[in-house]
């Protein structure tokens, strides 16, 4: 829904996605695409400091700290990723607000110049847009959005978010719209997302989607996880296939946090499944790590409790269970 058309742009998504998605590559792009050499979707978190509280978040309990990644550390780190096959997504999000971070319009057109991924995306909150940061958003190049509203009345964002400032972001928001369709841009395709918590009603739903439908290019309402078990005072309303298999996020994807450390996926929020460390290795051999490789195979033999973080995740990425296929990859585990 949403004012899309979107054809061409959801081309490019579709190719290699399971539909609706923007974490789960379809199987046969999983076969096609995966190699030994570099992963083929890299998170990059520029911060993990966040200007909201919001309830659902163990963002602060988290070990790492709060902090910026150094900008020396982020350009090695692209510049390292531009010596292989483009990403198909480069992710500027994982634990924080990005727009936080003092340079990351810069980080986006660094990595936009270096021409890293076929996507750029971000998921962002929006608190900190103003006219300025609009306009060079709207510069960046940067090619995909999402925007976290989560509410259509005050009193929900105030409640999940811990502030109350619904009224000034959904100006905001309004405001980056107008602005692109001054300018006659098309990009950065852009979506609003609110989440299906059971205290957010249908009709709350509903208000989002006639408030958004004809603004956005498209209006999402997702599920909600816990962090595997770590929030535990919220109704999980995310989809998980009934039988486990093998997550197979781990055969094509990485994140950088802030500090360096390099983990296996975003659900990690407090760096369980640390493979590496960008501070001392490169990517590349952090993608062959012994680390990596035992990560992987505890999943491939239904290992799950190997790491708390597996065990209890309903969010692992179920798109039909390749296993025999990635057994034979014997180079990504033996
Ligand atoms: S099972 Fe969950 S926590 Fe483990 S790698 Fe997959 S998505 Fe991440």
């Amino acid at each position: 829904m949403g004012r899309g058309p979107t054809a061409d742009y959801y081309q490019v998504l579709n190719e290699d996605y399971v539909e609706g998605t923007m974490t789960c590559l379809k199987p046969s792009t999983i076969k096609s695409v995966i190699n030994t050499q570099f992963p083929n979707i890299l998170n990059i978190e520029p911060t993990n400091s966040c200007n909201l509280k919001c309830i659902y978040c163990p963002r602060e309990r988290s070990d790492k700290g709060v902090g910026f990644m150094d900008w020396n550390l982020f350009t090695r780190i692209v510049n390292e990723a531009s010596e292989y096959s483009k990403l198909i997504m480069l992710n500027f999000h994982k634990d924080g607000e990005s727009f936080i971070h003092p340079k990351f319009i810069d980080m986006v057109r660094y990595a936009k110049k270096k021409d890293v991924a076929k996507t750029i995306h971000m998921n962002t909150n929006a608190v900190c847009w103003t006219d300025r940061i609009i306009d060079e958003i709207l510069d960046s190049g940067i090619d995909d959005i999402t925007v976290s509203l989560d509410a259509a009345r005050s009193g929900t964002y105030k409640k999940h978010k811990g502030i109350d400032c619904l009224d000034k972001v959904e100006d905001q928001v309004r405001r980056f719209f107008k602005r692109r369709e001054k300018l006659g841009l098309q990009r950065p395709f852009t979506r609003v997302k609110i989440m299906e918590f059971d205290d957010v009603s249908k009709e709350e739903v509903n208000e989002f989607i006639d408030k958004w439908k004809d603004v956005a290019d498209m209006v999402q309402i997702t599920g909600i996880h816990n962090w595997s078990g770590e929030i535990n005072n919220i109704k999980v309303t995310d989809e998980t296939s009934q039988v486990r298999y093998p997550c197979v996020i781990m055969w094509y994807a990485l994140v950088v946090n802030w500090n360096g450390e390099v983990t296996v996926c975003s659900v990690d929020w407090n760096t369980e499944i640390k493979v590496g460390d960008v501070k001392s290795q490169t990517l590349h051999q952090i993608w062959n790590s012994h680390k990596i490789k035992e990560a992987r195979k505890s999943q491939l033999e239904k290992r799950y409790d190997k790491y708390s973080v597996c065990k209890d995740c309903i969010v692992w990425v179920s798109v039909g269970d390749i296993t025999d296929w990635l057994i034979q990859q014997k180079e990504f585990y033996l």
